[in-house]
């Protein structure tokens, strides 16, 4: 029959790419429908740059994602010529005193050296004047400490997710681009896909809809979810002799708790001095919807970014802003994944791995889906709608 596949896949950002590759590598007739035309900066993965991490302070339930996903980044990057994966380092920085929160955990570094030692990942340990001796950019206090591993770094996600495409295209994958998916329903043995273009059925659907995710469940089942507005900054360092103290050489990716509302993140340098250096803070106290989310950012946010979460921290960057992007969490409190069946629909696959720290493992999260569509692997019970 036309327009029948064994497997949709509904949403083509960080996840659904991925599964895409997966499931179509593995043999299956494969459909792709986005409502954009990914990689696109719409969702959740824009802005050049993902920290990734195996030893994850979030809990030792994530390292395998992580590290199958350098694996698979490290294959495609082989195939197709493409740069994905810099491994920079990372650390995780601490220090005396009250601290804030990271992704809910609150000690965050020990966190990190739990992670570590339970996935057998070497680190060392750091106080300020050994931060401050091997990267100068950072403006540690007397007292700050830090976990160090040099197996971390960053991964580029736009191109993570069109190198996902093109291999699942070049074998085959039916990709169908601006276009929306309106609802999903099963009956027996199929699922029916309804787009505001077309009708399609397959055996099975994994729905990777991001931030849209909630619009796609029924009430009872969407109630985890809530999507925040998070904005990414580069700001441009002092000089050009500055800017080279956050080369990629020099310096490692990085999550900082500070005496403030919220901790840090950021990378090193990937581009020239006039491109400044990207780093962020999260908030999770509002929310939005993908539909109505405020993509615009004031000079007053951008200020106050600057003066409370840079000035202090990094003496070598500047407040003049090249750039900022808004990007959505759908967050799950305490940090969770959900990636599970529908509790009502059998064939139906939700993922939901954002909570901010999802990317580093997409493309091993890729490869599970496929396994639960084609081959009847299980998910984690950590990851179920209902972790109960
Ligand atoms: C600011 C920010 C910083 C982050 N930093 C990190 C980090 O450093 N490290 C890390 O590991 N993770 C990080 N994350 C998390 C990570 O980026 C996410 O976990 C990941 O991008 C989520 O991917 P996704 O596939 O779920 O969503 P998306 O990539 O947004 O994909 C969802 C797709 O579904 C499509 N879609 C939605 N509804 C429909 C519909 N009805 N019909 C058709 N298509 C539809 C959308 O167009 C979109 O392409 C960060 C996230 C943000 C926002």
């Amino acid at each position: 029959m036309p327009n029948t596949y064994d497997a949709i896949v509904l949403g083509l950002g960080a996840m659904g790419s991925a599964a895409a590759w997966q499931l179509v590598r593995r043999g299956a007739r494969v459909l792709g429908i986005d409502r954009f035309a990914p990689p696109h900066d719409q969702g959740s993965t824009h802005g050049e740059t993902r920290i990734t991490r195996i030893a994850c302070g979030e809990g030792p339930e994530y390292a395998a994602f992580a590290r199958r996903s350098h694996e698979i980044w490290r294959e495609l990057e082989a195939a197709q010529g493409v740069d994905l994966f810099t491994q920079n380092g990372f650390l995780a920085i601490s220090g005396a005193g009250p601290r804030s929160a990271n992704h809910g955990v609150e000690d965050f570094l020990g966190g990190t050296v739990a992670a570590a030692k339970s996935a057998g990942v070497p680190y060392e340990l750091l106080d300020a004047a050994a931060i401050r001796a091997r990267y100068p950019a950072f403006g540690v206090a007397d007292g700050d400490r830090a976990y160090h591993d040099g197996e971390s770094g960053f991964v580029r996600p736009e191109r993570a997710v069109a190198a996902q495409l093109t291999a699942a295209t070049a074998v085959g994958a039916v990709l169908r681009l601006d276009e929306t998916v309106t609802s999903f329903a099963q009956d027996g043995g199929s699922v029916t896909v309804t787009t505001d273009k077309a009708r399609y059925r397959a055996g099975q659907l994994i729905v990777a809809a991001g931030a849209w995710l909630p619009t796609l469940l029924p009430p009872e089942l969407s109630q985890p979810f809530s999507v925040l507005r998070q904005v990414l900054y580069w700001f441009r360092a002092t000089s050009p002799a500055a800017h080279a103290e956050f080369a990629p050489e020099r310096f490692p990716v990085y999550i900082w708790q500070l005496p403030a509302p919220q901790s840090i993140y950021g990378f090193p340098a990937v581009g020239p001095f006039e491109e400044g250096v990207k780093l962020a803070t999260e908030q999770y106290d509002v929310s939005t919807t993908a539909a109505a989310v405020d993509r615009a950012v004031t000079p007053e946010e951008t200020r106050e970014m600057y003066d409370t979460y840079v000035a202090p921290f990094f003496p070598g960057l500047s407040p003049h802003c090249v750039r900022h992007k808004v990007c959505l969490y759908t967050w799950v409190d305490n940090a969770r994944f959900v990636i599970d069946r529908h509790p009502g629909l059998d064939r139906v696959i939700v993922a939901s791995p954002c909570s901010g720290h999802g990317f580093k493992h997409s493309a091993g999260i890729g490869e599970l889906l496929a396994e639960m569509a084609l081959e009847g692997r299980k998910s984690d019970p950590k990851f179920a709608f209902s972790p109960a």
